[in-house]
């Protein structure tokens, strides 16, 4: 089985360990009791990303060495189902909760009219972690603790959170309207925390987000899948690009910078600036140290999208930063 699990082993892990890959390709769309043709993590992501995926997906690959992250996540899921589990069991023999519990990670389906498409009919999936007695819908993540400095997954967390709110309401559940991420931060660091007042005191955040009603979701979900069907018909190069900056950043943008350094001597800059201008101008006052370019970045495309080496958008982000071109598989490695 191994070369043939849909991963590659390029650091050469041991052979073992690489075939235990064949059981992670997990695809929601058709896994679970029957088909879909969305899933709701498949929906909050860019139509860039989607539709280049459509059509290049069969040649993306990835390597076993850079699932790790992934592969934890997946346990930690398993883990804390498990748990709930367990613990529903005990309050309701203990009678500290009423005999309705809440719904764990079930796979909620429901079709929707497409007008004007060969297919007319589409189906969405979504498994919420958790959609509890008091109606509130809750999701684990195990995410880096920059997410929340930077509260980058908000958009996306809320987004998918609506989705499931929408599946239970169409389900009969009395949902709330109320989503709760529990993000459990699997790199967080003491040291970090003590030197960065943003930095989360803690190793778990809870958020908190008011949700759209679920007719609310339902138009959204709609005006998305026509869109990706719009798309379809589209060249790569004419794809809706995705958002760079701001509070809807797609791309997970970072600005370039201009790092002043009072000491040749140190590590860590003295002060950033975002312009070139501002960074001469305490290298003047100053009158000793050194300015280091610092570029922006793009981390998402450069490191999490499978589909860079397709997309029109990063390409010329990449010739206009005099970077070259990505090369752009022909055939799935092995
Ligand atoms: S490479 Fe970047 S811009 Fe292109 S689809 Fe991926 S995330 Fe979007």
């Amino acid at each position: 089985m191994s070369g043939d699990n849909g991963f590659t082993n390029k650091r050469g892990l041991p052979e073992w360990y690489h075939d235990l890959y064949w059981a992670f390709n997990y695809d929601a769309t058709s896994g679970g009791k029957r088909r879909s043709d969305f899933s709701a993590t498949g929906l909050i992501k860019p139509t860039q990303i989607t539709v280049l995926g459509e059509r290049y997906g069969d040649l993306v690959t990835e390597d076993i060495a850079d699932c790790t992250w992934k592969l934890l996540g997946s346990a930690a899921h398993s883990a804390m189902y498990s748990m709930q589990k367990r613990s529903m069991a005990r309050m309701v023999e203990e009678g500290v909760a009423p005999r309705v519990r809440p719904v764990l990670e079930r796979r909620m389906y429901t079709s929707i009219l497409i007008p004007g498409t060969d297919e007319g009919m589409v189906t969405i999936s979504g498994a919420p972690d958790r959609i509890c007695i008091d109606g509130v819908t809750r999701d684990f993540k195990f995410t880096s603790a920059w997410t929340h400095v930077f509260r980058s997954r908000d958009r996306e967390w809320k987004r998918q959170l609506a989705i499931y709110n929408w599946l239970g309401f169409m389900y009969g559940m009395d949902v709330a309207n109320q989503g709760e991420i529990c993000a459990i931060f699997r790199d967080w660091d003491e040291k970090k925390m003590m030197s960065n007042d943003k930095y989360p005191r803690i190793n778990v955040g809870f958020y908190e987000f008011d949700l759209p009603s679920p007719a609310a979701t339902a138009r959204w979900i709609q005006g998305k899948v026509e869109e990706i069907f719009a798309c379809r018909k589209l060249p790569d190069d004419e794809q809706p690009e995705c958002i760079v900056g701001g509070e809807e950043d797609d791309v997970w943008a970072s600005e370039e910078k201009w790092a002043y350094y009072k000491s040749d001597k140190l590590v860590k800059a003295t002060k950033l600036f975002t312009s070139e201008e501002e960074a001469q101008k305490r290298l003047d006052v100053e009158g000793k140290g050194h300015i280091v370019h610092r570029p922006g970045e793009r981390k998402r495309c450069a490191g999490y999208c499978g589909v860079a080496p397709w997309c029109a958008q990063y390409g010329k982000w990449r010739q206009e930063q005099g970077l070259p071109p990505l090369d752009v598989p022909t055939a799935k490695e092995a």
